[in-house]
């Protein structure tokens, strides 16, 4: 008799060794990105060869895997997630999870490049809210920071994104000298159009030509700097990621801190990892990971997989051990953020 295997991945809760359930997936689906970002990546970063990049059925199938596993919210990143082509076919097919009531939440963290083109047909497949990253309302700043970047496209993006009805949040790097006195212009700008803004302690993930001790900002330092200006007021408002919010009396909008140096926030992680190439990273501070690739391709249905991620998520670290001073010149971790996604 034919033994009947199943299609989809088992639907086990993920459960890692600390009690902490995996509900929270971060896909990266490219490394390209059309920006080079100073803290991010050097100018001329090698890419993978296409041929060692998961296809977008092959994405969605490993993604499926997650959302049948317990995964309720789904972030695509990158590299720039927009700069992928037909990006737009695998966010359409994964809309299926929201109609199906699976997933709560699809969304993308992007730098707005691609937006004009793209927002109101994220709006149509089922994205409600995304995180779009400046640092600077500066253009020639902005220009220095991402080497490749122009600010009025990403201003138009944003246009777009907000007339699709998209809700956006706002990322900042906090970087030392570049523009840590232009936070309170952040501010005034996001919650001036009704965003979130969240700002981020820059992370020492693989090398880059800048010297990361003479970019970190401590965002403890930030926040004693904003109490002189503004109200801030701790909430428990959460979004399901790392970010703690404050909200700002002043303008009534949320303030988010991403504090990965000064205030580890592992013990209420509940996110893992996929690469474009299908490697499964269980802390984004830490070196082990698992391939999902081999299982994927080994098999048409998701017993291997499931197992794989099983595995995998049975080795998932307590937690990062960032450390940026000037006896730690050496990132944390070799690869770029570009590759496991932000
Ligand atoms: N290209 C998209 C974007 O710009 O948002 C998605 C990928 S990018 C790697 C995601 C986020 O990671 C961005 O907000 C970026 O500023 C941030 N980022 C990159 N490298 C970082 C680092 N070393 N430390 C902290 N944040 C970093």
């Amino acid at each position: 008799m034919n033994q009947i295997v199943p299609l989809v991945a088992e639907t086990k809760p993920m459960i890692d060794p600390f009690g902490r359930s995996i509900t929270y997936l971060r896909v990266s689906v490219t490394d390209r990105c059309d920006f080079r970002c100073v803290y991010c990546m050097a100018e001329d970063m090698t890419f993978l060869p296409k041929k060692d990049v998961l296809s977008l059925e092959e994405l969605d199938r490993l993604c499926s895997a997650f959302i049948a596993k317990g995964v309720r919210r789904l972030r695509l990143t990158g590299g720039e997630p927009l700069v992928r082509r037909n990006i737009l076919s695998l966010i359409r097919s994964l809309g299926r999870h929201i109609e199906s009531g699976q997933l709560d939440e699809l969304t993308l963290t992007t730098n707005g490049s691609q937006l004009s083109r793209f927002a109101s047909e994220l709006a149509d497949a089922g994205v409600r809210r995304i995180n779009v990253s400046i640092d600077t309302l500066d253009p020639a700043r902005f220009r220095a920071i991402t080497r490749w970047g122009d600010l009025d496209k990403v201003m138009a993006g944003l246009d777009a994104a907000q007339a699709a009805g998209l809700k956006v949040k706002i990322n900042a790097v906090a970087l030392k000298d570049v523009n840590e006195h232009e936070i309170d212009d952040l501010i005034r700008f996001a919650h001036g159009r009704g965003m979130d803004l969240t700002l981020i302690e820059t992370m020492p993930l693989g090398e880059i030509e800048a010297d990361r001790t003479e970019q970190y900002l401590p965002l403890s330092t930030v926040r004693a700097r904003l109490e002189q200006n503004w109200t801030l007021n701790e909430i428990p408002y959460k979004t399901g990621g790392p970010a703690r919010y404050l909200e700002i009396a002043e303008t009534g909008g949320r303030l988010g801190l991403i504090t990965p140096l000064t205030h580890n926030f592992c013990e209420s992680c509940n996110r893992v990892r996929v690469t474009c190439t299908g490697t499964l990273f269980m802390c984004l501070g830490q070196e082990d990971a698992t391939d999902l690739r081999a299982p994927l391709r080994a098999s048409e249905n998701d017993t291997l997989l499931s197992a794989a991620i099983d595995e995998a998520i049975g080795r998932k670290p307590k937690g990062h051990d960032f450390i940026i001073d000037r006896e730690h010149r050496r990132p944390a971790v070799g690869r770029h953020m570009s590759m496991t996604g932000g």
